[in-house]
């Protein structure tokens, strides 16, 4: 996989215990790696020495390596609660202080793993890189990597070990990406260092067709592109941060989603897959959703617009938009929305219920949305009608669907997802195969 051209490399260095460590680097060239590691790699001991002598096996080998890492096992959440016993409502600021300590503890002791097992090794923070985000706390974006200090430190030969999550921000102060931000610390680090090679351990194998929790033969994917990760990681296939492929996609980062406890080789997210584009390559289901109807809405412009500025206006994200035909003067918009915005949605939408001319609201909370994920799906005729005949067969119904170029989704009842999912993971033939 790497670039081989038949250069000799060898490098040694003194580490701090005084050993001298001589690395030979044979009839390979020499690659920058960035490797992350997500928090159940990390859990207890024996995972840190086993995320350690998987760093060592690239170091050794003669890579420069940069470690990216989250926060050991549930530590962010302990954290989390810690906060709320103190301060149920913790201004952002101090919230992101405390959370970005999960991940400093995570690399400092990482760092000392690598060193006691007689290699130089240097922890960094945010700060110390620096990596600059914009202002928000909590839910920040890296705006700019300086290059210079990781690059030094690379060149002394130091397995550089720096934390996720986390950036400054103007003010100087410590900010975060948002849960599960590691993922795009490192792709950031990739595309910022033009890293050759990205790999993000996480504790399944990959990106599957569908969750092996819900559908059993599921299977894992070689290859996904860009746009079809991103699609199945906003459709609750949590294994990557939705950021981390976007940047990836933007900056061409070819990213590895493997395990660190297998040696299974995992799955390529990258823009073009090798193999004619997959028909369908996934089928992911979010849970976390609630519909909405406003009944009786007056049939003349401008009432859309109302309704959804207000909602915009107190950033709730709206999904699936559905409007009935009109009849005599009146119609129906439903939409979808996650359920943690509905109490807010349907208390604006019932305080405003004039200006958008409703007569009244219904809500829907146990409902979820299935959808079927593939980039080839554009090209091809036939698609919907076949997830269509699927849930018809198993006798589930469809309360709303919405398509785009290389997605279908429909809304479901929540007790039928897992059927849904078998389903159409059935008929797309997506198992594999015993
Ligand atoms: N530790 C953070 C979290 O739990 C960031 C991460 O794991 O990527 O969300
Ligand atoms: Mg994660």
């Amino acid at each position: 996989m790497y670039p081989r051209t038949f250069t000799y490399g060898l490098f040694a260095r003194e580490n701090k215990q005084g050993y001298l460590k001589i690395c030979v680097n044979i009839g390979g060239k020499t690659v920058l790696i960035v490797k992350k590691f997500g928090g159940s790699s990390l859990a207890n001991k024996e995972r840190v020495f086993n995320v350690a002598n998987r760093i060592l096996e690239d170091y050794i080998a003669g890579h420069e390596v940069i470690v990216v890492l989250s926060a050991q096992g549930d530590t962010t959440d302990e954290l989390l609660d810690k906060a709320k016993e103190i301060n149920p409502n913790p201004s952002r600021r101090e919230m992101d202080m405390l959370l970005a300590t999960g991940e400093q503890q995570s690399v400092s002791l990482m760092a000392m793993a690598i060193e006691s097992l007689g290699y130089p090794a240097i922890s960094l923070n945010a700060y110390q890189v620096p990596m600059v985000t914009t202002s928000t706390y909590g839910n920040a974006r890296l705006k700019k990597i300086d290059s210079d200090r990781i690059r030094t430190e690379l060149d002394r030969k130091n397995i550089v070990i720096v934390t996720g999550f986390q950036g400054i921000n103007r003010y100087e102060d410590i900010t975060t990406l948002g849960r599960g931000g590691s993922d795009t610390t490192a792709v950031a680090l990739a595309a910022a260092l033009d890293a050759d090679k990205c790999e993000i351990f996480t504790d399944v194998n990959g990106v599957y067709t569908a969750d092996p929790r819900v559908v059993k033969n599921a299977r894992k994917l070689d290859e996904i592109t860009y746009d079809e990760m991103l699609e199945l990681a906003s459709l609750g296939a949590k294994v990557l941060h939705n950021r981390s492929v976007e940047l990836a996609k933007k900056y061409g980062v070819e990213l590895v989603v493997r395990s660190s406890l297998t040696r299974e080789e995992g799955t390529i997210v990258k823009e073009e897959c090798r193999m004619e584009k997959m028909l369908v390559s996934g089928v992911a289901s979010d849970k976390d959703v609630a519909r909405i109807a406003v009944i009786g809405i007056k049939d003349e412009p401008g009432k859309a617009f109302m309704l959804f500025s207000l909602l915009a206006k107190k950033g709730i994200n709206v999904d699936i938009i559905l409007q009935s035909v009109g009849r005599e003067g009146s119609k129906d918009i439903s939409f979808t929305l996650p359920t943690s915005d509905l109490k807010e949605a349907v208390s604006i939408i019932e305080g405003n219920l004039d200006r958008i001319s409703g007569s009244k609201v219904e809500v829907d909370e146990d409902v979820a949305k299935v959808s079927l994920v593939g980039a080839g799906m554009a090209s091809n005729a036939g698609v919907a009608s076949t997830m269509f005949e699927a849930l018809y067969d198993a006798d589930i119904n469809i309360k709303m669907i919405s398509t785009s170029e290389i997605k279908i989704s429909v809304l479901v009842d929540e007790h039928d997802v897992e059927a849904a999912m078998n389903a159409i993971h059935e008929q797309f033939k997506l198992a594999a195969s015993k």
